[in-house]
């Protein structure tokens, strides 16, 4: 909590920037603050009908919401099309925050829970759900109490007026934070992705048309609502929406959880934000969103750090899970790193990445890289992998040799 900085917008980001304080503020994170700060004020206009389910799409359309949890796939778009299927219906809020380096969702829970919890009622209100479930990944034990028992207020003060708030734990696999994964887990069953289509708004939870939204998305809904798309659209740089919470992790001198603006580069945020980075160390390389983003030169540290600035290169930025490097860290060492772990949290259903992973990584572990079977296998792997672990796991040699090819060659 110590890590996470100060953001310059007087907003929900100083909220959470408010946990770098020694101790949180006294129950900032309790509904009856949470209450006396506005919360459920946007959600208490929809109710009294004071303000219409279009209009709230209307403005996040207008502010370009996207979802934070890797995909960025547009959150009004996501809503509409379930608000345009027959009922029962149900909101999924990704609480499984496993990618390597990510922290981010676990300070929204721990400081500012109800903005997450409005933002999936007023989810639920906008597309006619009477169900959300939180998926939250069992590491976060105080962020589990401190949920459960939130909810249970807000039940107790009437707040969920005919929707039923469920908190699920999840079991520690890292698959089970891509959504279709994370449905399967919460209908009970093995995490296994799921072929598309159908798409999971279409036929989700428990076959219910289902929005699944991650925690920051949901919890950045009330306060657009509230400021304006244009508000929104301000805080950001480069042309980018908004504000978002970066993991930053590695070589910096002042690590964590990062409110910053959309469209900042690494450059600027590691000197804006983390304090530089770490004495004695020059940046060499990144990972721009966790183990499947690639690794990332310093050459390209200028660059926003946002969706579509890495695919170009080979990677991409995901749920903003920065790690930094420096001269002193073996980029080799940290590919075979991160293919353990991506043999380690495939879930076997399929055979390219269930094989491949592990094949990949006595590849990777070898003195010299047999890079022209590294490429035939990486197609393999995207060809072939029913979900985005196997498709995009061949990104940590790829761009490796890409960019590094001296250090792959060695
Ligand atoms: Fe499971 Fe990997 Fe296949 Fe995804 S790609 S379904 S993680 S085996």
């Amino acid at each position: 909590r110590r890590a996470v900085t100060r953001a310059s917008a007087a907003s929900v980001a100083d909220a959470v920037a408010h946990a770098a304080d020694p101790l949180p503020p006294s129950d900032a994170q309790r509904l009856a603050h949470a209450h006396a700060e506005g919360a459920y004020r946007v959600l208490a206009d929809l109710r009294a009908g004071r303000r219409s389910d279009d209009d709230v799409l209307a403005t996040l359309e207008e502010a370009a919401l996207r979802g934070l949890g890797g995909a960025g796939f547009p959150t009004a778009r996501k809503w509409r099309t379930v608000r345009g299927l027959p009922g029962p219906k149900a909101v999924c809020v990704n609480a499984d925050e496993g990618e390597p380096g990510t922290i981010k969702d676990r300070v929204w829970l721990e400081t500012r829970p109800h903005r997450m919890l409005e933002g999936a009622l007023v989810a639920a209100h906008v597309v006619g759900a009477d169900l959300v479930v939180v998926y939250l990944r069992d590491e976060y034990p105080e962020a589990h109490a401190l949920l459960a028992a939130e909810i249970d207020e807000l039940a107790a003060h009437g707040l969920t007026e005919g929707v039923t708030v469920d908190l699920r734990r999840g079991a520690g696999a890292y698959i089970c934070g891509e959504e279709s994964a994370m449905i399967e887990s919460i209908e009970g069953k093995r995490g296994w992705p799921r072929h598309r289509p159908p798409y999971v708004a279409e036929r989700g939870l428990f076959g219910r048309p289902t929005v699944v939204n991650n925690v920051e998305t949901l919890a950045w809904v009330p306060e657009i609502l509230e400021k304006g798309p244009d508000w929104w659209k301000s805080q950001g740089r480069r042309g980018r929406a908004g504000l978002r919470a970066f993991s930053v992790s590695g070589r910096v001198a002042e690590p964590g959880a990062k409110v910053a603006p959309a469209g900042i580069s690494l450059a600027e945020l590691i000197e804006e934000h983390c304090g530089g980075m770490a004495p004695g160390h020059t940046l060499k390389a990144f990972l721009p969103g966790g183990a499947s983003g690639g690794i990332m030169p310093a050459s390209l540290a200028d660059l926003p750090l946002d969706f579509g600035s890495f695919e170009p290169h080979g990677g991409f930025i995901g749920s903003a899970a920065v790690v930094v490097f420096s001269d002193a860290d073996d980029l080799r060492v940290v590919a075979a790193d991160l293919m353990r772990f991506m043999a380690h949290e495939s879930c076997g259903q399929c055979t390219p990445c269930r094989v491949g992973c592990d094949k990949a990584v006595t590849l990777l572990e070898a003195d010299r890289w047999d890079t022209d079977l590294l490429a035939d296998l990486g197609q393999v792997m995207r060809d072939g992998s029913i979900c985005g672990l196997g498709q995009a796991a061949p990104n940590i040699w790829q761009t490796l040799l890409r960019h590094f090819p001296e250090e792959a060659a060695r």
